[in-house]
């Protein structure tokens, strides 16, 4: 039997998630003209930041935007504590990473999605979803209110510990 679909608009693309891996792939797909809407639990982008902002400089080869403003520092190297007491210093020539304003980033990150077209929408936390021939159908609660979307296609953005996978079916990530 034929799933029936939800009323409503059918997106293309749903993000779930507005870190840097989600607005960046918002970002993407919007610049190649599909409708994507992306949805961030938090009511500002970037915040909590759960993260020491430590980043190789290559990151920047995958960003709109240079790191710019955001920067804060420049590692060399650094000194590793075993636990029986030895140091160990490495250092060299070369910035080996950058201290960047991580809760700035993802906020610019967005907002090059944005630019780019894509609905963000904060405050947004999904809690569900369901799969049927035609697409999926996310459950969201915003201001304690539930509503419904459909899109063709789920991107989970929502880190490590997300919904998504876990609502696919998928086996939890081991690290
Ligand atoms: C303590 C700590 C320190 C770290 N330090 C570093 C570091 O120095 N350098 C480094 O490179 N990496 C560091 N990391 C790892 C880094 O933070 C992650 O690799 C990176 O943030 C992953 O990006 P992401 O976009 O995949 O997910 P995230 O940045 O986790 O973004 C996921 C987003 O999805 C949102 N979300 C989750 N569930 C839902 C939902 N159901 N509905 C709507 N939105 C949802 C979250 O609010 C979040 O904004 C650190 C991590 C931790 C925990």
């Amino acid at each position: 039997m034929k799933a029936v679909p939800v009323a409503g608009p059918v997106r293309d693309v749903i993000v779930v998630g507005a870190g840097p891996a989600g607005s960046n792939t918002a970002r993407l797909l919007a610049a190649r003209g599909h409708d994507v809407l992306m949805v961030e639990e938090h009511p500002q982008v970037g915040r909590p930041v759960q993260c020491a902002g430590l980043v190789t400089p290559r990151v920047f080869d995958h960003t709109p935007f240079p790191i710019g403003d955001l920067h804060e520092n420049d590692l060399h190297g650094g000194l590793v504590y075993a636990p029986d007491g030895t140091t160990v210093r490495f250092e060299t020539e070369a910035v080996q990473a950058q201290a960047m304003d991580r809760a700035g980033f993802d906020q610019r990150m967005a907002e090059h999605a944005v630019r780019a077209g894509v609905d963000l929408r904060t405050g947004t936390k999904a809690t569900g979803m369901r799969r049927d021939a035609d697409g999926v159908t996310l459950d969201l609660l915003e201001d304690g209110e539930r509503s419904t979307e459909r899109a063709r296609l789920v991107v989970g953005a929502d880190g490590l510990r997300g919904g998504v996978a876990r609502w696919m079916g998928l086996p939890p990530v081991g690290i």
